[in-house]
């Protein structure tokens, strides 16, 4: 394990079965197993190994777009103010469409987001998110699918960082104290 993890919360395992189920839900609702089309929107960066492995388990016809968002900066608490930049096309108008989102912890980046591809016109909009962190919520949303609901720390890995680092990892940790409070 990395030595800067203090305790895996997650397992490679574990968050292959929340996948699985995510999936199944989302390919029911959106009438994918009927052939479908589905707009996936990957949240850049901290969604990317999440989306890539639930698209794969998605069916129908699916689109991806991409977009970075970010608030953090160097820290281990959100600014509250959401930049966002289109990664790709984005092509949304009509379209029955997914925002995929790491975690969702004050509220205001799927908040802001949501909002967002609404003003776009698309068909419908719906939320997953595979982690859910409710105990710091400043705007009151959730997203329509969550994967797990965990206690109030600071995680990184499978995609998710601190400073730009720890994303590879395979499985989700809880960065040690002593990592991001010096
Ligand atoms: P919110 O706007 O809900 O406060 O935060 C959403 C974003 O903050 C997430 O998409 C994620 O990028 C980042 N974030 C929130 N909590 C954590 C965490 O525990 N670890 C990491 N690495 N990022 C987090
Ligand atoms: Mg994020």
């Amino acid at each position: 394990m990395n030595p800067d993890i203090q305790s895996v919360l997650l397992t490679e395992e574990q968050i292959q079965q929340g996948i699985a189920r995510l999936a199944q839900q989302i390919n029911t609702d959106f009438g994918l197993t009927q052939g479908q089309s589905l707009t996936v929107i990957c949240v850049l960066r901290g969604s990317v190994l999440f989306f890539s492995d639930l698209i794969q388990k998605l069916c129908g016809d699916i689109r991806l777009e991409f977009l970075n968002a970010s608030s953090y900066g160097m820290s281990d608490v959100s600014s509250g103010s959401v930049n966002v930049n289109y990664a790709s096309n984005f092509e949304v108008e009509n379209k029955n469409v997914l925002i995929v989102e790491d975690i969702v912890d004050t509220g205001c980046s799927l908040d802001a987001l949501t909002k967002l591809i609404k003003s776009r016109q698309p068909a419908q909009v719906k939320t997953v998110c595979l982690l859910d962190k409710p105990s710091r919520r400043k705007i009151e949303i959730q997203a329509d699918y969550t994967g797990f609901v965990i206690p109030d720390e600071f995680v990184v890995g499978y995609g998710m960082d601190f400073a730009q680092r720890y994303r590879n990892l395979p499985y989700i940790g809880i960065l040690k104290k002593s990592v991001y409070q010096k």
